[in-house]
């Protein structure tokens, strides 16, 4: 089959809601992956910031193999080993005490919506709204459009569940506006990822929990992509000395395996049996994966490693922006970074740096973002530098 066969094919069996690039990749290791052609790429999109060891690690492959003979999955009325052993590493691992599973981002910010609303129901006089920012991504379900600000996600599903309001990011005033008696909590991403990369104030996140504290409220923290070491910390809210009271987990916790969590306070943990649920939450396939690449980083301090090369890429990536004018901004913590132009070439970047052998991620029209395995050598840094000098190069000249 051609590329151009497997892009039929794609046409004609799949609701079209993806905007897909045009390669098939059949294999990966590390920070490389391979189309069907053979043709190596070095993958700066890293399944989507999910890929925190890259692709097929040693410990990830071999937890898996072992866990498939033993035991894939049972119903959740059953203790299983490898659910308690992650279950374990997170709380020591994090400010929070008690952990739900489930299988995804979106459904990790709704079970801590719907947790936050019980305890606005229990505890606060019935408040079940939650304030949450423009530009932030919380994932596709109804109640997370709603939740996400940003109308192009919302505004051809209208009408909405209610209870949320979206307001200005990094702006304690327009959360201190939106407040009323019926406010149960406030939910932000540490960094916003999807809505640009945009980081807030280094004091943005403890006024806001300052304000939480003061009016009783729940602050929760969507870190499904800045989580698990992608920062440059284990977890981005390190960073910012502030505490969640609740906590959503995807994407790089499984390492390419698809698993969710989020995790809750004590105080906060007031569920009782039959209240929330999931199937496949949790089962002990994924668990075992979860916990043996999370281990795997705790234990080799990846952290500190993609704080380290992200500081490199970024100074890199400044580079860049003294030679080519219409680089307008370089930004990034850890290994999420953006770059953004003045003009609309995201999509041409991503088409040129993919024909060079370099996936990276159109962001918006005028940025792409990058977000390696954080496992990437500077020397692979340095690979897509140089394939990106060349790309922008090609840009140049083609205005
Ligand atoms: C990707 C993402 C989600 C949604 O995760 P899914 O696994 O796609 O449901 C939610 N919040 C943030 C911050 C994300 O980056």
């Amino acid at each position: 089959m051609s590329q151009n066969d497997w892009q039929e094919l794609e046409k004609k069996l799949f609701l079209q809601t993806i905007k897909r690039v045009p390669v098939t990749l059949v294999r990966g290791k590390g920070a490389r992956a391979w189309d069907d052609r053979g043709r190596e790429y070095l993958d700066f999109v890293a399944g989507w910031a999910t890929n925190s060891l890259g692709h097929c690690h040693p410990v990830v492959v071999k937890a898996l193999e072992k866990q498939a003979r033993t035991l894939m999955h049972t119903s959740t009325q059953f203790y299983t080993v490898p659910q308690l052993e992650l279950a374990q590493l997170l709380v020591d691992h994090t400010c929070l005490d008690r952990v739900f599973f489930c299988n995804s981002g979106a459904e990790a910010n709704e079970g801590s919506v719907k947790l936050a609303r019980r305890y606005g129901k229990l505890r606060l006089n019935g408040a079940y709204e939650v304030i949450t920012a423009h530009d932030s991504f919380h994932g596709r379900t109804l109640a997370m459009i709603a939740a996400t600000g940003q109308s192009r996600f919302q505004e051809p599903y209208t009408p909405l569940p209610i209870g949320f309001i979206n307001v200005e990011y990094n702006n304690i005033e327009a959360i201190k506006g939106a407040t009323s008696e019926k406010t149960c909590a406030v939910l932000l991403e540490p960094i916003q990822a999807e809505g640009g990369v945009n980081i807030p104030d280094d004091d943005y996140l403890r006024k806001v929990q300052g304000w939480c504290r003061e009016k009783g409220i729940l602050l929760m923290l969507d870190e499904v992509q800045t989580g698990a070491g992608r920062t440059g910390t284990l977890f981005a809210y390190e960073q910012y000395g502030v505490e969640p009271d609740i906590m959503a987990l995807a994407k790089g916790i499984g390492s390419g395996v698809p698993i969710g969590a989020f995790l809750a306070k004590e105080n906060v943990s007031v569920f009782s049996p039959g209240e929330h649920g999931s199937t496949y939450g949790g089962n002990p396939l994924v668990c075992a994966a979860a916990h043996a690449a999370l281990k795997y980083q705790i234990d080799h301090n990846i952290p500190a490693q993609a704080k380290r090369v992200g500081n490199y890429f970024l100074a890199k990536l400044g580079g860049l922006k003294q030679e080519f004018d219409f680089i307008t901004d370089v930004r990034g913590r850890g290994l999420l970074i953006a770059l953004e132009f003045n003009q609309e070439i995201g999509d041409k970047l991503q088409l040129v740096c993919l024909a060079k052998g370099l996936l990276i991620n159109r962001l918006k029209p005028n940025a792409v973002r990058f977000m390696p395995p954080l496992i990437i050598t500077e020397k692979e840094v340095d690979k897509a530098i140089g394939i990106l000098k060349e790309a922008l190069e090609e840009i140049r000249k083609a205005k």
